[in-house]
């Protein structure tokens, strides 16, 4: 797949997609674009049908919402987009000239809808912007560019907006950055935006959410902005007045993705080389290990023992645990590293208990 870039110009600060999660009223879209003109961004944003978790939120203007964004087009000569996810979404955003067309996260995840869309618009000279699935599904968020581009669409991006999960977290939703990172490094070609203020879900973490995403190369930022935060109709804790976002977008640095300079490449060259060498150490460390772990189900097998030792396996992850706080390393990284560990442990003490399969008669 070839993918042409979504914003015309390249310029040396990110792409910027702002605007309201919704448009309300025809007001509050015209006073919203005007002061984001005045920030000078690249594209608009509103959404004229909302997608909510709850019936009885409100769940957009619909129809009418697309006059005002013509509106917005007219008097402020900023480029618009909005959320499409149904056939006469497509028609409708089309006939009224809307420059970009996004999918949200509830339609990526669902097939049946995206095809939906791409039939739509098939054969039609648009950009589409595809958010990742509301499920940290890497396949489906590559399903989906792929129905898209299979329409004959190829100035497309992905948003990054996080994926669902339950429990605390200060996240609404949780980035798990290696997702959007494995994407670029399948499609370096795509246009990479993060929408901070749908991982965030609050404020005050607005910022460092999208300063991450510049050091991690991304192109643009897609951030959610009302005159009046407070008393927004949908994802009111998250959004910010255009006068703070101009704030934010200039507190961020930009660095260089890479460099010419020679004692910077060769000093980068040697620490990348010590890294690689530590990785093959541990590679051929948890060779061993599971080898290792192979005998004891051997031991096991021949005693009559069962595989899982839960007393041992909670001692092994809480001393882990307390060694690794000591080494700054994270309590998430410890516990998942070691759970992927004990689960391959375990998969192949079971390959030696059971060589012979479980015959099902
Ligand atoms: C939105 O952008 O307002 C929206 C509904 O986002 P998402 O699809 O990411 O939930
Ligand atoms: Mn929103």
């Amino acid at each position: 797949m070839k993918f042409q870039p979504v914003f015309e110009s390249k310029h040396e600060r990110p792409y910027i997609i702002a605007g309201p999660c919704s448009a309300e009223t025809e007001e509050q879209v015209m006073t919203t674009a005007r002061a984001l003109a005045k920030q000078n961004i690249d594209l608009y944003r509103a959404g004229i049908w909302k997608p909510r978790t709850a019936p009885g939120s409100f769940e957009g203007v619909g129809v009418e919402g697309l006059s005002w964004l013509k509106r917005v087009k007219k008097e402020t000569g900023l480029k618009v987009t909005t959320e499409v996810a149904k056939t006469d979404h497509v028609f409708e955003a089309l006939k009224a000239g809307i420059d970009v067309l996004w999918l949200g996260a509830r339609t990526t995840v669902n097939p049946f809808a995206v095809q939906e869309v791409a039939d739509a618009i098939k054969g039609v000279d648009i950009p589409i912007l595809i958010k990742n699935p509301i499920n940290p599904d890497f396949k489906l968020w590559v399903g989906a560019i792929k129905r898209i581009y299979n329409a004959g669409i190829t100035k497309i991006g992905v948003i990054h907006r996080g994926f669902s999960y339950y429990g605390d977290t200060k996240y609404r939703n949780v980035p798990r950055w290696q997702i959007p990172i494995d994407l670029m490094r399948e499609f370096p070609d795509l246009t990479f935006i993060c929408d901070n203020s749908h991982i965030c879900g609050r404020r005050d973490i607005l910022g460092e959410v999208a300063q991450k995403a510049m050091d991690l190369n991304f192109d643009g930022l897609m951030t959610e902005t009302h005159p009046d935060p407070d008393n927004a109709w949908s994802d009111a804790k998250q959004q910010i007045t255009p006068e703070v976002f101009g704030d934010l977008v200039k507190s961020l640095v930009y660095r260089n993705p890479s460099s010419t300079n020679r004692t910077f490449n060769a000093t980068l060259d040697h620490l990348r080389h010590e890294i690689d060498e530590i990785d093959n150490e541990i590679l051929n460390l948890l060779g061993k290990r599971m080898n290792i772990a192979g005998n004891i189900g051997q031991y096991k097998k021949d005693n009559n023992i069962s595989i899982l030792q839960s007393a041992r396996w909670s001692e092994i992850l809480d001393a882990a645990v307390a060694k690794g706080a000591k080494k700054e390393l994270s309590e998430t990284f410890i516990s998942s590293f070691l759970k992927a560990v004990h689960q391959e442990s375990i998969n192949r003490q079971e390959t030696v208990m059971n060589s012979k399969g479980i015959i099902v008669k």
